[in-house]
């Protein structure tokens, strides 16, 4: 009989109790003992759900109290030289050191970096892997969990991230490559672990491999063939590769070709790879399907997934095949039932993790040939679907006119640069090396609790606007002290700056308790994109009007990106991305034009996501740059020559696509550069970037006060490779996360550090 398989599920619990207890713990106010219960009740709740759900491989070890790949690396003792002072530390706080970092009287240990998993926006913990690293079996968490269910009457299938995965996802800092070359040492203790679970009665493991369906070059693919030829025979268990978060491609033979017993692919993001896989795969093989979405939130077209499966099971038999999401349920929120206050149409559209576990049971059901059981269940999920497609909230016409009427002369300024440049230079009368900010000033423990007792009523619209129009008097008042050139009016109102903007559109939805993890403790809850969006009112131009009422210096309104707001949202599935993102695009145009018209002469746009949605294959990369770029363009390209459009980015590195940034066609770009020590201008060397660039001088992210020399120092360098005429003067990113303690002085120094380079070089 076919069987239905869960790769992960979330983690942190319905209503976040693992943060809670995560933070609590920190904060030292709980103890050990507190977190380990709280989430052991959570593991064990999640398997009940799954086995209630009826999932026949419900998943172990795919939780964790941090991030999976440092409980990888804990399970391979990996753990860097530098931790060593703390081996008196239990596995607990040796584990969380690691993850956030630690202070032992003078000394202070460094949290390991954290970079983002593929192309999602959870983060993990980068393993630092040594030339010649040794290895050791050191956590059996993997074994201690399976047993754990076992002893709670549930027979899950581990979860483990594959030996070659995690080597690529590491760094050295030694050399490039040098991970991968340690992969002979690693292998050992991966078989160890595969051993103690065929002990302790595991049948079948998981094994991700999601780098099986990315660009590999030679060394990965021998590296592949090597670690399967070894623990596809090393211990009397199955292993299920699953590859996900794309199509297997150029790898399909590699991986049809690994001598395990089962293969996952996913065919949400790669459906057309199913014909092949059905014929190459070798004929003891049982094959995974992944065909719920683990990376988004709508209801599954059952009948489409239906189709799938049998196609499948027509293929190879019943007994071969697994239905499964395409990943790990963990990118998925937890359980609609929670949302009281969505409307019953847009429900009846989604699914969440819980929601999907019973999409696989039906589909299992359908496919054993209970059609009549399954009968009323696909009828309710056809009609949704139908509504869906029928509805005018996901077809507005007005906005399908607009969209069908966009042309060339909307995605282009009137002039070029160098023409925008002189307009602008005489409408705004800057200095050369003008100063600014990137929009926000800090969001004090006041402004939020102002927003939160506006948004529970217990605070009048009237008050709280009033209470905004102070801050932002009193921040005008501050930059003009502190001698600021482009004004900003700091952004008070918002909470986020995605959310503020989806709050505002037409075809965008927010949840109550829609939380999908971003790193350890830490959850966000992205606006679902379910509809055609429209802007009905003006978004911003208030704040930024009242703002620039204040003072004869320019203040610059401040708009969230199309590409960005699609990245940290859940985006429709049932039209192209980029068509979400034109409308998108169209409602930030209206936007940009009522903000001139009120009088605003600088506008930025900010696109921090930008690199983000960059696909992982590079053969789909120059696609997305296209119409990313396009929408950007369609965004800001309403605006008069003499209006200056700025864009901003961070959070990545820029140069291996400066020179597409360069076609978003800005006036000015604002560019995250201090963390990386300036990195970033090597690009320039070799680019001629055509507009202004400011790259950041001062590192936010630290609560540390930048010195004027420091400042000056790092404007110097950028000005050896950026003109003078061309250079900007600015922090790396917005100030909302600072103190006003460590904000004034800063960019009192930064506005000084400008002043001084001024002097010098002009003569
Ligand atoms: N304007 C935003 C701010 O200053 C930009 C934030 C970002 O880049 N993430 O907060
Ligand atoms: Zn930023």
């Amino acid at each position: 009989m076919t069987r239905t398989a869960n790769l992960g599920y979330p983690r942190l619990g319905a209503k976040r109790e693992l943060k809670w207890a995560l933070e609590s713990y920190w904060a030292k106010k709980t103890s050990a003992a507190d977190l380990l219960k709280t989430a052991k009740n959570l593991r064990l709740a999640h398997w009940k759900e799954q086995q209630e759900a009826g999932v026949d491989f419900i998943p172990s070890n795919d939780f964790s109290l941090y991030d999976h790949v440092l409980d990888a690396t804990r399970m391979v003792g990996a753990t860097p030289a530098r931790y060593a002072a703390l081996d008196d530390l239990d596995e607990l706080d040796l584990y969380f050191a690691m993850a956030r970092g630690t202070q032992r009287g003078e000394q202070t240990f460094a949290a390991m970096e954290m970079t983002k998993w593929f192309d999602s926006n959870y983060h993990y913990i980068v393993p630092e892997i040594e030339p010649n690293q040794n290895y050791r079996l050191t956590s059996l968490k993997v074994v201690d969990e399976f047993l754990e269910a076992k002893q709670a009457g549930i027979h899950t299938r581990p979860v483990l991230l594959g030996p070659v995965s995690y080597l690529l996802l590491s760094k050295s800092t030694a050399a490039e490559g040098v991970p991968l070359k340690t992969l002979p040492n690693l292998l050992p203790v991966y078989g160890e672990a595969l051993q103690r679970l065929a002990e302790a009665g595991a049948d079948w493991v998981q094994i991700d491999e999601p780098y099986l369906a990315m660009d590999l070059d030679e060394s990965a693919r021998t590296a592949y063939e090597e670690a399967y030829a070894y623990l596809g025979r090393v211990a009397d268990i199955r292993l299920m590769i699953a590859a996900y978060f794309g199509g297997l491609e150029d790898n399909l033979a590699l991986a049809a070709g690994l001598p395990v017993h089962g293969l996952h692919v996913d065919l949400v993001r790669a459906p057309q790879q199913l014909e092949k896989i059905l014929q190459q795969l070798p004929t003891e093989k049982t094959l995974s399907l992944g065909v719920i979405d683990g990376r988004n939130v709508w209801r599954v077209d059952l009948d489409a997934a239906l189709k799938t499966v049998q196609q499948a099971v027509g293929a190879l038999g019943a007994e071969r095949i697994q239905i499964a999401p395409s990943c790990s349920l963990m990118f998925t929120p937890h359980d609609l039932n929670l949302e009281i206050e969505l409307d019953h149409e847009l429900k009846s559209w989604l699914a969440f993790a819980r929601q999907k576990l019973d999409e696989l049971a039906l589909l299992k059901k359908a496919v054993s040939g209970a059609a009549e059981a399954t009968a009323e269940s696909f009828a309710v999920s056809r009609e949704a679907l139908a509504h869906r497609r029928a509805s005018t909230r996901t077809h507005n016409p007005q906005v399908r006119e607009r969209i069908a009427a966009i042309d060339e002369s909307m995605l282009r300024r009137a002039h070029d640069y160098r023409t925008r440049k002189v307009a602008q230079a005489r409408k705004l009368a800057l200095p050369l090396l003008p100063t600014t900010t990137i929009g926000s000033f800090p969001q004090t423990a006041e402004v939020r609790a102002q927003r939160s007792a506006n948004k529970k009523g217990a605070l009048s619209q009237a008050a709280y606007d009033e209470f905004l129009k102070t801050e932002i008097k009193r921040t005008i008042k501050k930059q003009e002290e502190i001698g600021l050139d482009v004004l900003v009016h700091g952004e008070f109102e918002r909470s986020d700056m995605v959310e503020y903007f989806g709050e505002r559109m037409t075809g965008v939805a927010f949840t109550q308790n829609g939380w999908v993890q971003s790193y350890g403790s830490r959850a966000v809850r992205p606006p679902i994109i379910f509809g055609d969006v429209a802007r009905p009112a003006a978004m911003t131009v208030v704040w930024s009007a009242y703002a620039q009422s204040l003072t004869d210096k320019p203040v610059k309104g401040m708009l969230t990106g199309p590409v960005t707001i699609l990245e940290w949202s859940f985006v429709r599935d049932d039209q192209a991305r980029d068509e979400t993102c034109r409308q998108l695009a169209l409602a930030i145009r209206d936007e940009v034009l009522d903000l001139e018209r009120a009088g605003i002469h600088i506008i930025q746009i900010d696109e921090p996501a930008f690199r983000e949605g960059l696909p992982l294959r590079r053969a789909d990369q120059n696609y997305y740059l296209a119409w990313a770029i396009e929408c950007f363009r369609l965004a800001s390209s309403g605006a008069q020559d003499e209006t200056q459009i700025h864009t901003h980015m961070c959070y990545a590195e820029f140069d291996n696509i400066m020179e597409a940034i360069g076609h978003m066609d800005a006036d000015v770009i604002s560019i995250e550069a201090s963390r990386s020590k300036m990195e970033l201008l090597d690009a320039f060397k070799q680019y001629q970037y055509p507009g202004d660039i400011g790259p950041g001088i001062y590192d936010i992210h630290s609560p540390n006060i930048p010195a004027q020399d420091a400042m000056e120092a790092l404007l110097e360098s950028a000005a050896k490779v950026v003109p003078l005429d061309q250079l900007w003067v600015n922090p790396d990113c917005g100030l909302k996360t600072r103190r006003w303690e460590e904000v004034v002085p800063a960019l009192t120094n930064m506005v000084h550090a400008a002043q001084a380079v001024r002097q010098q070089l002009k003569v």
